[in-house]
């Protein structure tokens, strides 16, 4: 990887309601117009604060978010075994999130677009430019993660369902990795901190035989 790009802004809380909503229509629909009808149809007065999919500004604000999501899904692996299950969990809630706080950002965009008489086109595109960048940022922690499941399951066709978690132990590994290393987990119970190799980009850890006595990772 070349310069660290600047890694998209954190999620805000308290928006559990909306993006459970968008995660089922993520799940369902296979197109924006169709999204955008199951969102409609959902009837949340306000999918996230105030904004609704009421006014004008707020379905151009959804219509780029989900355009943006939905037409980098994350792709469909071959195999799927108890973790690939999970992580796949984890990548559509990322994703729900992901298309929430997009279309917030959207949204605040095109208002100060308009409040300072710029084109709303002008204004949405800068916009969409940016969440197309976050969303590549996504994009790659997904792909890392499905990796990481489809491992952690080949693993449990050799050593059965208890792995343990195996890193290189040298002057870059993460401190989270390195706690790791040593102790067990099921493949079906994905641990806290992931499974090896989606703890963070360059993970190097990786699914193994399982350690004697390993103590167990902490698991969700
Ligand atoms: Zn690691």
């Amino acid at each position: 990887m070349s310069s660290s790009p600047q890694p998209p802004p954190p999620q805000p809380a308290g928006d559990g309601g909306a993006v459970a909503t968008v995660a089922g229509v993520l799940l369902t629909a296979t197109t924006v117009d169709a999204a955008l009808a199951a969102l409609a149809g959902a009837g949340a007065g306000a999918l996230y604060g105030g904004l609704t999919l009421k006014s004008k500004v707020e379905r151009l604000a959804w219509r780029g978010a989900l355009g943006i999501v939905m037409s980098h899904p994350p792709g469909q692996e071959g195999f799927h075994g108890a973790a690939g299950r999970n992580v796949a969990r984890v990548n559509l809630m990322r994703r729900a999130q992901f298309t929430v706080s997009a279309a917030k950002r959207l949204s605040q965009d095109i208002s100060r677009g308009i409040s300072t008489l710029q084109p709303v086109a002008t204004a949405l595109n800068a916009g969409l430019q940016r969440e197309r960048r976050f969303y590549g940022q996504h994009l790659l922690a997904i792909w890392n993660r499905q990796k990481a499941g489809s491992q952690a399951d080949s693993a449990a066709m050799t050593h059965g369902d208890l792995l343990g978690w195996h890193t290189v132990i040298d002057g870059r590994t993460s401190a989270e990795c390195r706690q790791a290393d040593g102790r067990n987990f099921y493949v079906g119970e994905m641990p806290k901190i992931g499974y090896p190799g989606m703890v963070h980009p360059h993970c190097r850890c990786w699914p193994g035989k399982p350690f004697r006595d390993g103590d167990l990772l902490d698991a969700y």
